[in-house]
Parts: structure tokens; C-alpha cells; sequence
């Protein structure tokens, strides 16, 4: 018989914890990283952290420390890391030669401004890149080559992906319609978000992917670049979103949702767990609690696909009016400058 965790066919459970030091973490952030934990726990599994601090400008020295402390302050353990995007770059670098080697990658001249002015999705839509780039000649290429440096996207076929998730059910969706050639290289030389979290949750055995329900509209690129790169694809769970008002999604900029005010008002870390725990629903009760006394009677299968809006007025003081950052502008498809 296989041990706790394991499958003959697949090994042990591996999680991630996958911050981008941007910030300090906050509630949301938090419940992400505890039903992550607790997927690879309750299954006699390990976590990996991974920093993904592939935005150079954005990821602060302060954040990459803040975050590992904060992690241990909880009891969110990791068995293994931290591993680091900026030292991945080879790796994603070969990922993307044997793309763009097969002809599967072009480049994107396209200003953010170009972006938004022919594709504005409606709130909590995804914007679809709608090819501009895609036909350009060689000398089209050449000459608008040298008025600015191009990102590079990735051709999708129109094709349908579609998987089931731990929390959502089935999901899918058409690659050409609902998602358009997505980039894997920004304008700045970083590679993109897509692209390094594949490879990177490859690269660290990464079976068990938890994170918030906004990026599950990336995983069908994701199982994309997966089948063309020809890694494994690991369980997905997409978790509801805490919000700091209806329909606006938490962010680092929301002060009262910030692990630190947190930790202030709750005066202690089993506190914040047992608040979080008690409004999401992995508790019975707010009561204080640990990471491990909450596996007891963890059940992934109970998590809503969604929070009521109760949810949001659980944060007993207003949020900031600012509004919700993405952490990574190329989840979105902006081509990072212009
Ligand atoms: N680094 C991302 C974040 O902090 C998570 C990306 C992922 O889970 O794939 O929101």
C-alpha cells in the first residue's frame, strides 16, 4: 500500500506557497496559504514556498523577509524553499527557446494604452488580445522594431481547454475566444507570469496548486503551455475571495485587511488563523486556532465556490477607496510599459 499522501502514479502531495513580495501579505493572501498548506497536510504532503519575484520594481527586499516570518508567525510551515524567480531565469529561458523555436511565438509591439483602447473588458472580465501583432510581416516587424522593443506572446490555437477543479467543478474555456494570444515575455526582457509559474511548479514537483478563484481564468493557458512543454499537470483548487466590498477584491493596499493590522487588532497569530478560519467557513466557531488543530476536520469538498457578501463585513473598519492592484499586470496581458 502507498503511505499517507502518496499514489503509486502520482507520489506525494507537493504544495505551494507562492507570494510576490510586493507587499505585506493580507487576509486574503493568508486564507490562501492556509488552504494550501492544509490540502498538502491532509494528505500527509509538503509545501514548497516559492517567491515570485519576477517583477523586479514591484518585489521589495523588506516583503521577501516580511513574508517568511509571517508565514512561520502562523504556523504555516514549509519543507521546502524558499526558491526564488529571480534565479530561474535559465529555466524560463529554455522554456521559451523551445516555443519560440517551433514558431509558436511573436512579437507584440502593442502599448498598454493600444491594449485598452480596442479591448475593455467589463469588470471582472479578462481582456482578450485581439492578434494585432500576430500577421506583421518580417519588415512590419523590422521597423516597428525600432521604435520600441516588443513583447513576446504566444499564438493560441482555437481550441477548447477544460479541467475540473477541487473547488470550482468544470471549467472551461476556448483559447482564441475566451483567453487570445497571451504573453510570455514582457517588453521589459522579464519572462511573464505564465509562463514562469509553469515552469517553475514543474520544476519543484509542485501537485496541488491553491490559490484565489481570480486566476482560474489563467489556467487554461497554464495547461496550455503545460501540454506544449510537455510538464505534468498538478490539481487545481481555486478558493473564494475575501472582499473588501462588494464585488472589489482585497489588495495589498487595503490597510485594515494587512496581516501587520491583523495581528495588531487580533493580538495574535491563532487569532487572525481562527478570524479567517471563522468567516470562510474551515471553523465552526472564530475562536483561536491553529494550522494544525484545523486540519482535524479540514474537508476541501466543504469550501463554497463563493463567499456571501457577508464576508465582506466581517473587516470591522472601512476599507481604502484605492482601487485593487493585480500583482502581476501581465496576468492580464499589458505589455508592461507604454
Ligand atoms: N504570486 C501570485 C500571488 O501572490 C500567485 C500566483 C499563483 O498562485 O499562481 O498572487
Amino acid at each position: 500500500m502507498a503511505p499517507p499522501g502518496e499514489t503509486p502514479a502520482q507520489g506525494p502531495v507537493v504544495g505551494r506557497f507562492a507570494p510576490s513580495p510586493t507587499g505585506r501579505m493580507h487576509a486574503g493572501n493568508v486564507f490562501a496559504a492556509l488552504v494550501a498548506w492544509l490540502v498538502a497536510k491532509s494528505q500527509g504532503g509538503r509545501v514548497v514556498l516559492r517567491i515570485e519575484d519576477l517583477d523586479a520594481e514591484r518585489s521589495k527586499p523588506q516583503f521577501i523577509d516580511a513574508v517568511q516570518r509571517d508565514f512561520e508567525a502562523l504556523g504555516l510551515t514549509w519543507d521546502e524553499g524558499p526558491y526564488f524567480q529571480h534565479d530561474r531565469e535559465e529555466a524560463y529561458r529554455a522554456a521559451f527557446d523551445s516555443l519560440a523555436e517551433r514558431g509558436l511565438v511573436y512579437p507584440c509591439f502593442c502599448t498598454r494604452a493600444d491594449l485598452h483602447a480596442v479591448s475593455a473588458p467589463h469588470r471582472g472580465e479578462k481582456p482578450v488580445y485581439p492578434g494585432t501583432c500576430r500577421n506583421l510581416t518580417d519588415e512590419e516587424r523590422a521597423f516597428r522594431a525600432l521604435e520600441r522593443s516588443a513583447a513576446q506572446r504566444l499564438a493560441v490555437p482555437d481550441e477548447d481547454v477544460a479541467f475540473v477543479d477541487q473547488v470550482q467543478g468544470f471549467y472551461a474555456q476556448n483559447l482564441g475566444t475566451d483567453c487570445g494570444d497571451f504573453l510570455v515575455r514582457r517588453s521589459d526582457g522579464a519572462f511573464a507570469y505564465q509562463l514562469a509559474v509553469v515552469v517553475d511548479d514543474a520544476a519543484q514537483g509542485v501537485s496541488s496548486v491553491v490559490r484565489g478563484v481570480d486566476l482560474l481564468c489563467s489556467t487554461p493557458q497554464q495547461i496550455h503551455l503545460q501540454s506544449l512543454l510537455g510538464l505534468p499537470q498538478p490539481e487545481y483548487a481555486h478558493i473564494p475571495l475575501l472582499v473588501a466590498e462588494r464585488d472589489r477584491r482585497l489588495s495589498k493596499r487595503d490597510k485594515d485587511a494587512a496581516l501587520d493590522e491583523l495581528l495588531a487588532r487580533f493580538k495574535s497569530p491563532e487569532a487572525v488563523i481562527g478570524r479567517i478560519a471563522g468567516i470562510t467557513g474551515l471553523a465552526p466557531t472564530d475562536d483561536p486556532v491553529t494550522p494544525e488543530e484545523l486540519l482535524r476536520t479540514f474537508d476541501l469538498a466543504a469550501l463554497p465556490t463563493t463567499f456571501p457578501d457577508l464576508v465582506q463585513v466581517q473587516w470591522d473598519r472601512p476599507c481604502s477607496s484605492d482601487e485593487g492592484a493585480s500583482d502581476l499586470d501581465d496576468r492580464d496581458g499589458d505589455n508592461d510599459d507604454g
